[in-house]
């Protein structure tokens, strides 16, 4: 009996220990599974990237609203290749030496420590979509699940003969150039004489042009020397207060105004041929685009602002749909990509069609709220996308406005900014030059403290009729 048993173990105890193998084989894969299964919702739950390339008007406050939209649940990411954010709309108020370049700044890695957002510091070199990276200029590469591309505008100077800092004109598209343009200003108050300020052919941003030179008129006047000074306006537009937008409200007026009233001379549809030291070569033409006049113009100072593309990181990518021919984004009413449907992009590298045919090429611009405006609807949009949801939010793409003329100012407000509108109106007076100071402090403010929209300014805005989503 006992043999029998014993015989009967040997002979079964090798099917138990494979039971209990392949149970406890099962067991581990089971574990796996559902480790895995755990890991990957965990992983899914973080570790999306959320990278955003550029950190200027429209970057950092991109990153702030992304990450009040996300929270902790996914990472954001701001890529600069400048240590520092700039409030662009003040250039001009460098060269007079309204204000100093420092005041224009503010450091960004402490605030956005502060409200948890990684930065990274670094130039990037090439956004490549098709593999969800970007390639920096130190050789390392960021990887990203959702790419915002807010990396502004390249001047391109190199599309008129000697134009820009390198050429025989100063510049406030940057606030270096603007550093740049408080030397040669400098060196033109010891010797002056004539001024030509406006925007070439191909330009999208003509506010600027008006303001520098209104703000040069006024010190000249504070000074006492207007007297030696002519001032030519050259633009592309077709007429004054065009401002690439077809006129908002009575800006043609109002500008032609300003100019008569300052003496100022004006030359509209001009294409600027060359610039050479101290003299600017231009052709105006008729409403058919045919040759009516050259003009030759001799200065001793200029500004004119070129004409912009995308930036080389974004229109030499080489990836198909990403970009129109100049390198401006494609984006589609959500802001979203239509061929990358993970890349977004929001403010001057965003391609918009021209709101009219003009003799002379002229580019719509876009303008500080209107830049807002996408901001928000991309963060409502790329929440949606995490949440498995299609993107629902547009734009409101509303213009509003200060165009400070020195120690007075326009106003306008544009909804939609790209016509036909719901809404148009401008106005002029001392107010717009105390509003558009006010303006600068609060924005500014805003940065330092890592917030994109208060509820006092939506609420204030609301009033007004100007919400950012439609
Ligand atoms: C002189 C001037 C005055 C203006 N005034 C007004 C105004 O009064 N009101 C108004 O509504 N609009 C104004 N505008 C228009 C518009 O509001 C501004 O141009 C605004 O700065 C655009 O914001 P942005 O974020 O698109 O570009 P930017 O503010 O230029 O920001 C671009 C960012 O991308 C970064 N970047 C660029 N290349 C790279 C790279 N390769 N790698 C990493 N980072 C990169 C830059 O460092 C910067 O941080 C003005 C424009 C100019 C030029």
């Amino acid at each position: 009996m006992n043999a029998n048993i014993l015989t009967a173990c040997i002979l079964i105890s090798p099917c138990y220990l494979i039971l209990i193998i392949k149970v406890g084989q099962v067991f581990s894969k089971c574990k796996t599974i559902i480790i895995a299964h755990f890991q990957y919702k965990y992983e899914d739950k973080v570790m999306a990237r959320i990278v955003i390339l550029g950190a200027g008007i429209g970057g950092v406050p991109m990153a702030y609203e992304m990450q009040e939209m996300v929270g902790k649940d996914h990472e954001v990411i701001s890529i600069s290749d400048s240590p520092t954010f700039h409030f662009v709309p003040s250039n001009p108020w460098i060269p007079p030496k309204w204000r100093k370049p420092e005041d224009l700044k503010v450091e960004l890695a402490p605030v956005m420590k502060k409200k948890g957002i990684e930065f990274i510091q670094k130039a990037a070199t090439k956004v490549d979509p098709e593999n969800n990276q970007i390639e920096m200029a130190d050789g390392s590469v960021v990887a990203y699940d959702f790419l915002i591309i807010a990396t502004g505008p390249r001047l391109a100077f190199d599309e008129v003969p000697g134009l820009g800092p390198e050429g025989y004109t100063s510049s406030v598209c940057h606030v270096d150039h603007a550093e740049i343009a408080s030397r040669d200003w400098d060196e033109f108050m010891e010797d002056p004489g004539p001024i030509v300020i406006g925007a070439v052919q191909g330009a999208s941003c003509f506010g600027p042009a008006y303001e520098y030179m209104m703000i040069l008129e006024t010190e000249l006047r504070k000074r006492k020397i207007r007297d030696q000074v002519p001032i030519t306006f050259v633009t592309s537009e077709p007429y004054i207060g065009h401002l690439g937008l077809g006129g908002v409200g009575d800006t043609k007026g109002m500008l032609e105004s300003a100019l008569r009233e300052k003496t100022i001379n004006w030359v509209t549809n001009a294409k600027v041929d060359k610039i050479e030291d101290g003299m600017m070569y231009v052709t105006e033409v008729d409403e058919n685009s045919e040759d009516k006049k050259k003009h030759e113009l001799p200065f001793k100072h200029s500004m004119m602002l070129p004409a912009f593309t995308g930036i080389d990181a974004v229109r030499n990518s080489g990836a198909e749909g990403l970009t129109n021919p100049r390198g401006f984004v494609l984006v589609d009413k959500y802001q979203r990509n239509p061929t990358f449907n993970n890349v977004y992009s929001v403010g001057v590298c965003v391609a918009l069609p021209p709101v009219e045919k003009t003799p002379v090429p002229v580019g719509t611009p876009k303008t500080g709220y209107m830049i807002e405006s996408m901001v928000t609807a991309t963060a409502h949009n790329i929440k949606d996308q995490l949440a498995g949801k299609e993107p629902s939010d547009i734009p409101s793409l509303s213009a509003l406005c200060l165009a400070d003329l020195g120690d007075t100012g326009v106003a306008f407000l544009a909804v939609p900014q790209i016509p036909p509108r719901n809404t148009t109106w401008s106005n002029h007076g001392r107010w717009v030059h105390v509003a558009k100071i006010g303006f600068e402090k609060y924005f500014m403010r805003k940065i330092r403290k890592g917030i994109s929209e208060p509820f006092y300014e939506r609420m204030m805005l609301k009033i007004m009729g100007v919400v950012r989503l439609k």
